[in-house]
């Protein structure tokens, strides 16, 4: 079956004929995995094939380019070198550790999995894909990864630069958004492992995707499988793969206060689940429907709607009276589904009963609010809102997890 048969690659008949065509399967797997041995890079994670480091890597490289994550693996490597010094850890050491990589919940399941393999396997990674597929946050992909490098086993590790190299090689039409289509392609792929050499190959086609088979620009001159590439030769490798485009996030709008005290900044701890479980951030709130006006190029930033609902927001959740005075600054933050577009004012903290109109931005109306002890600055306690607060200096901000968006604007504030 050539590319012109396959007009629309909606038929399951298509990735049939493919694992019918033993001479175009041999070419691809053999050129591939040997343009690997000779050209692979020489990353961290490739020094051995112990199963954790490799595990540890293929997390941190998920949604994340190689050249970020090396810093980031060689730390945290020296820092939990074991499945036992990860799964002992506290995990306020973990999150640290992963500040700034983003996607949290994938250090938090791997650690979660590190105590699986400390109570459930003696401390060592089983060579059973059955075991390491029930790892918490081990999904098809990374069991796949893991067994085929660290044990040689031949699984299928297809992600979405494997799915891109695939479908381009095969001239594959079929949408790659879908779930039921990584599925056949994970077939296929399963089908074009060469005996003995699993490992290699999966990482050969992620190095291909990575290095040559390129999202935006393929670079067909120099890939080692250009010969027999179907979709190349249909003229269609920047036309694949077919791609439904996600969900654009939504818009939040949010207001956040650096309150400051003696030198310290409050700040609080998110919930042990949900975004940003557990980690430190500055005091905010989501702002009512319609705030995007107030964020338009032209509107004044110092505005008593928004004022009023920083003051309210975190008086009812945690009974402490946060006056905003000036503005600092706009910043943002997207993630996978939420587009966090947020306003921080630098802030004072009452310690009395006071009248919105009396704070240094003007609400529309007076209102008056009961107002907690807010402590000293040493103390840590927690709001209504079952919240943890503390007051912090510049220096805690290296023993702390925060999420980059804190991060940047703290940095700035103490700059
Ligand atoms: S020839 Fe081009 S499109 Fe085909 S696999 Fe190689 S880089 Fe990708």
């Amino acid at each position: 079956m050539t590319a012109g048969d396959r007009q629309t690659g909606r038929n399951d008949d298509v990735y049939m004929a493919i694992t019918e065509q033993r001479d175009a399967r041999t070419y691809f797997s053999a050129e591939l995995l040997a343009w690997y041995r000779l050209q692979k890079r020489d990353l961290p994670w490739r020094l051995n094939r112990d199963p954790y480091r490799v595990w540890v890597s293929e997390i941190m490289l998920q949604q994340t380019r190689v050249d970020t994550v090396i810093p980031y693996y060689l730390a945290f490597m020296e820092q939990f070198p074991t499945v036992k010094a990860l799964a002992e850890a506290p995990e306020e050491e973990v999150l640290k550790r992963w500040e700034g990589l983003g996607y949290y919940s994938r250090a938090r399941n791997l650690q979660a999995g590190a105590k699986m393999v400390m109570e459930s396997y003696g401390g060592v990674i089983p060579d059973d894909h059955e075991a390491v597929s029930g790892l918490k946050g081990v999904g098809p992909y990374t069991s796949g990864a893991v067994m085929s490098i660290a044990f040689n086993r031949p699984y299928p590790a297809v992600d979405g630069n494997v799915m891109r190299v695939l479908s381009r090689y095969f001239c594959l039409e079929d949408d790659i958004a879908k779930p039921s289509t990584r599925v056949k392609i994970e077939k296929l792929a399963a089908t074009l492992i060469p005996d003995g050499a699993a490992g290699d190959f999966n990482q050969g086609l992620m190095e291909l995707g990575a290095l040559i088979c390129a999202p935006k620009s393929p670079g067909c001159l120099t890939c080692p499988v250009m010969e027999q590439c179907e979709g190349r030769l249909a003229g269609k490798e920047t036309v694949l793969p077919i791609k439904t485009k996600a969900k654009a996030p939504r818009d939040e709008y949010r207001a956040a206060a650096i309150v400051e005290r003696e030198g310290r900044v409050l700040v609080r701890r998110r919930p042990d689940t949900g975004l940003l479980a557990q980690m430190w951030e500055l005091p905010h709130v989501l702002l009512p429907a319609g705030a995007e006006t107030m964020f338009g190029g032209d509107a004044v930033k110092e505005q008593p709607g928004m004022a009023e609902a920083l003051i309210r927001g975190t008086e009812e959740a945690a009974a402490l009276f946060i006056r905003p005075m000036d503005w600092l600054l706009d910043t943002e933050h997207v993630f996978s589904h939420i587009h966090w577009r947020m306003r921080v004012f630098l802030a004072e903290l009452g310690t009395s009963t006071l009248s919105v109109a009396g704070v240094g931005m003007a609400a529309e109306s007076p209102a008056s609010y009961s107002v907690a002890d807010a402590s000293g600055p040493d103390a840590e306690f927690v709001g209504k809102d079952g919240l943890t607060y503390r007051w912090i200096g510049k220096s805690d901000m290296e023993k702390l997890p925060f999420p980059n968006v804190f991060i940047r604007i703290l940095g700035q504030y103490w700059t």
